[in-house]
């Protein structure tokens, strides 16, 4: 099935058969991550209210339908964070040094269609955004090292499924960078509607399922990552780590709710134990072009921005059950992504027990030449 992507710039084309059969052939070893907005929407296919979190009934379906392993895109956000957190202090602090060549503000780059856009429309700012790879891909790319290796699969023999609320994402798996001779660190993307579709096809009473929680180590997460669904979640996830590596002291409260709301374009200060962080969010193309154009012309004090493509972000992306314009809608998916963030155990990207494991098992620290590797990418001129 083919239909119009939602952001202008993409076509869907559903993998859900491809996904099918790879949950069929004994020889695979399938995997999941689901993104972070799909637990907030989801249950609106099965009758729920808008808002209604379903993390629980959603892991228990995906092990229902034959995943062999359920595990969180919200473990790539948590790494995100570590890296994409570690270039922007990085940049900051030469910035302060007086070091000219810095390029300010980062942007943030966890949307492939905003990445889409600027590589078509804005090529000559290309070195601003950070060169952390979204979730997705961070997450596919340890899936077939790191995990891999600890199972003693071969890559080719395993599959990497991607449940998320875009249709970007496709496309984003797809790109020529995120692949190793050719196979890809994420083999297939479905949509929360697609989900819902297989979920019926298979006859599952989504309702009455159990809730259950997500398989380890890839399925453990913060809060931090959880409101990466929501605009301005990315950026205040990155303020919760970065704050704390840059003063070296724990964060004296860890909700910004200057960062949190729905207007198009905003903005907030945050104080870095006395250096005045202005940070900026846009959601929305349209408001995107506008911040740009600000730093095309100089004109903009930002040192950081998070841009996300989609009304909302995330929650309200192409792939979620039609919202069909209503805000409301939007407000309480948004609501349950904060409410899940509180109820975490975890809520700093850099706690997450098995994201510490993961450095010092594999990759060593935030930016090493593995990490590197692994976990950033670049961008091209696609005029
Ligand atoms: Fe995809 Fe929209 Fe989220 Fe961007 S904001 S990653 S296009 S769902």
């Amino acid at each position: 099935c083919v239909a119009v992507c939602p952001t202008g710039a993409l076509t869907e084309v559903d993998q859900t058969a491809h996904v099918v059969r790879a949950l069929s052939d004994p020889d695979k070893t399938v995997i999941v991550q689901t993104a972070p907005a799909v637990r907030a929407a989801l249950g609106e296919e099965f009758g729920l209210e808008p808002g209604t979190l379903v993390t629980g009934k959603m892991v228990s379906a995906l092990r229902r339908l034959g995943f062999d392993y359920v595990f969180d895109t919200d473990f790539g956000a948590d790494l995100t964070i570590m890296e994409e957190g570690t270039e922007m202090l990085n940049r900051l602090s030469r910035f302060l040094e007086g070091d000219e060549s810095v390029k300010l503000p980062i942007l943030t780059s966890c949307c492939p269609a905003w990445v889409k856009f600027f590589e078509h429309q804005f090529p000559q700012l290309k070195d601003i955004p950070s060169t952390a790879r979204s979730p997705q891909q961070m997450f596919g790319s340890i899936a077939k090292t790191y995990f891999a290796e600890k199972m003693g699969v071969e890559r080719d023999n395993l599959i990497v499924v991607s449940i998320m609320p875009c249709v970007a994402k496709k496309y984003e798996c797809g790109r020529d960078e995120f692949k190793v001779d050719g196979n890809p660190d994420v083999d297939y993307a479905i949509t929360t509607r697609e989900l819902a579709n297989l979920i019926k096809l298979a006859n599952i009473s989504f309702d009455r399922l159990p809730n259950e929680d997500f398989d380890m180590p890839l399925g453990e997460s913060t809060g931090a990552a959880v409101i990466f669904g929501t605009t301005g979640g990315v950026i205040e996830a990155a303020v919760r780590t970065a704050y704390e590596l840059y003063t070296k002291k724990p964060l004296p409260k860890l909700d910004f709710h200057e960062l949190r709301g729905m207007d198009g374009i905003r903005q907030a200060t945050i104080d870095f134990a006395g250096f005045p962080l202005k940070i900026g969010i846009a959601h929305g193309l349209g408001n995107a072009r506008r911040l740009l154009e600000k730093i095309e012309s100089g004109e903009s004090e930002f040192h950081a921005i998070e841009i996300m493509s989609c009304p909302g972000g995330c929650i309200g992306g192409g792939g979620q059950p039609y919202h069909h314009g209503n805000a409301e809608i939007l407000k309480k998916r948004q609501m349950a992504l904060y409410q899940e963030d509180s109820n975490k155990k975890i809520r700093k990207s850099h706690e997450n027990p098995f994201i510490i494991q993961l450095y010092e098992e594999f990759l060593e620290k935030p930016m090493s030449e593995k990490a590197h590797h692994l976990l950033h990418t670049k961008y091209f001129d696609r005029t």
